[in-house]
């Protein structure tokens, strides 16, 4: 099968089929917890786009969507920790049940920066949901409401995670061969 974006991938760690399944029984915890709707789903662009757009349409309840864009520093940077918003608008989320939804769970501090934010803001609840968590120690004390599957602590790319922003597109959950990177 030749594909450029799959020739880069050394082995997929979650397949397709695999992920669906999971979204299926994650919408169902989702409905379970909150039986009467309303809620405020955010996502943080652009890591949760695939995952939030497949798990989201498992919900069948009245929502409302709304993004946020946020940077956190990796790699080289780690050490500073600082998450910026980068929205020139922050979405009303007074009086709100929010779920916040992100890609990955690594260090933490993106997932606690945002709840914080949104708490500072006056939403009503705030629980979270990632795709993958890595198994690791955090640097801030959070873990989220809903986990699709954790994960070693390795980078991983595809189904909305990026490398130098490629990869997304993958439909899969894989780690790069050494020769991408
Ligand atoms: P945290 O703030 O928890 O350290 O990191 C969360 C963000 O770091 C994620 O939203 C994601 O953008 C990025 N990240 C962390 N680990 C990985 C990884 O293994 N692969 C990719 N592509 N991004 C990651
Ligand atoms: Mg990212």
């Amino acid at each position: 099968m030749h594909s450029p974006v799959r020739n880069d991938i050394e082995r997929v760690l979650i397949d397709e089929a695999v992920i669906g399944k999971r979204l299926d029984s994650m919408a169902a915890d989702i409905e379970h917890d909150f039986p009467e709707g309303r809620l405020l789903v955010i996502i943080l662009l652009k890591g949760a786009l695939v995952f939030a757009a497949d798990l989201l349409r498992r919900v069948p309840h009245l929502l409302e969507i709304e993004c946020l864009n946020v940077a956190s520093y990796h790699g080289g940077t780690e050490s500073s920790g600082k998450v910026d918003f980068l929205d020139r608008h922050f979405p009303e989320v007074r009086g709100r049940r929010v779920l916040l939804l992100d890609d990955i769970l690594d260090t933490g501090r993106t997932l606690r920066a945002v709840q914080d934010r949104l708490l500072t803001e006056g939403a009503a609840e705030v629980r979270t949901g990632v795709l993958l968590a890595k198994d690791k120690a955090r640097a801030e004390e959070v873990e989220a409401d809903y986990v699709g599957f954790e994960i070693e602590d390795e980078f991983v790319v595809g189904y909305g995670l990026d490398f130098m922003g490629r990869y997304r597109n993958l439909p899969y959950i894989g780690v790069l061969k050494r020769s991408a990177i």
